[in-house]
């Protein structure tokens, strides 16, 4: 048995895996082994992830997903989630301290990835992966190769400025599509309701809720058709927590995905398919892409 590992650090937890490289994965049932811990402020995540690595045992190799800006080298420019994370050389230093080398990618490439390789796109030509979750996390994989861009920033599709007027966003700009379209935008557009709380409102059919759902959906579904005008994928994938409540949810975004497409009636529509790997998805993306590099 091969064993490869993957961490995905999230804003509150960093979810460590162990896979065997030969067998697929399907779903956390073949996740050969997890470990759970918490993210520290940036300045400790080094150490964090030394210790984690090492709970995660002896393995051939090991990938971590780290959410925003990471250079090829993996090196962390900015992350708004991680509080002090700038220019941290979380792949370099990793990479020195366990004697083997790193490769450290974003957290929505590594989703993507996952989701390609074992999950929701597996055959697709040119997929993209769109988490909402607090924010908009993405990344793009065409003929199975993740597209990081000239510096590793690409896929950043929750900063997709959507409404220059809009309000402010984490980022600092204004309008960016996550604004709107994310877990945060839905209690934005419901007024400081909690998503879940609109959305089991909307299942019981309240008039108020399921138009607060439609215009939410309208604002996911410019996303997906800009990003279908941009790069013409075969399947786009929806994930995070959002599509938990994938039955009422998706069919509302399909109706204005068709509605916001460039040229309906001319183009073979892409596959909106909801993601399959759940939130493991970005550890064993890391571990797939650790693999790849080892
Ligand atoms: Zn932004």
């Amino acid at each position: 048995m091969s064993l490869i590992a993957g961490i995905d650090v999230g804003g509150t937890k960093c979810l460590g895996v162990v896979l065997d490289a030969q067998r697929e994965v399907t779903s956390e049932h073949d996740v050969l082994h997890q470990v759970r811990n918490p993210t520290p402020r940036a300045d400790k995540l080094v150490d964090a992830l030394e210790v984690l690595a090492g709970q995660l045992g002896d393995v051939q190799s090991l990938g971590v997903g780290v959410p925003g800006l990471i250079t090829l080298d993996g090196v962390m420019r900015a992350s708004p989630n991680i509080p002090g994370s700038v220019d941290v050389a979380v792949g370099p230093e990793l990479s020195k301290r366990l004697g083997r080398q790193v490769n450290v990618d974003n957290d929505g490439n590594l989703a993507a990835l996952a989701e390609w390789r074992y999950g929701a796109a597996r055959g697709a030509k040119n997929m993209w992966m769109v988490t909402l979750g607090t924010g908009i996390g993405g990344g793009h994989v065409v003929n199975g190769v993740v597209q990081r861009g000239v510096n590793g920033f690409a896929g950043e599709i929750g900063h997709i400025v959507v409404n220059p007027d809009g309000p402010r966003c984490t980022c600092g700009r204004k309008g960016c599509w996550e604004v709107y379209a994310s877990g945060r935008g839905l209690r934005m557009l419901a007024a400081g309701e909690a998503g879940e709380s609109v959305i089991a409102r909307a299942r019981n059919g309240d008039a108020d809720a399921v138009t607060v759902l439609e215009a939410w959906a309208r604002w996911v579904a410019i996303g997906l058709s800009n990003l279908t005008n941009v790069s013409d994928p075969d399947v786009i994938v929806i994930g995070g927590g959002v599509s938990e409540a994938a039955d009422i949810v998706m069919p509302i975004v399909q109706r204005w995905f068709v509605e916001t497409l460039y040229s309906p009636e001319q183009r073979k529509h892409p596959d909106l398919r909801v993601a399959q790997l759940g939130e493991h998805a970005g550890a064993i993306g890391a571990a797939l892409f650790g693999a790849m590099h080892a």
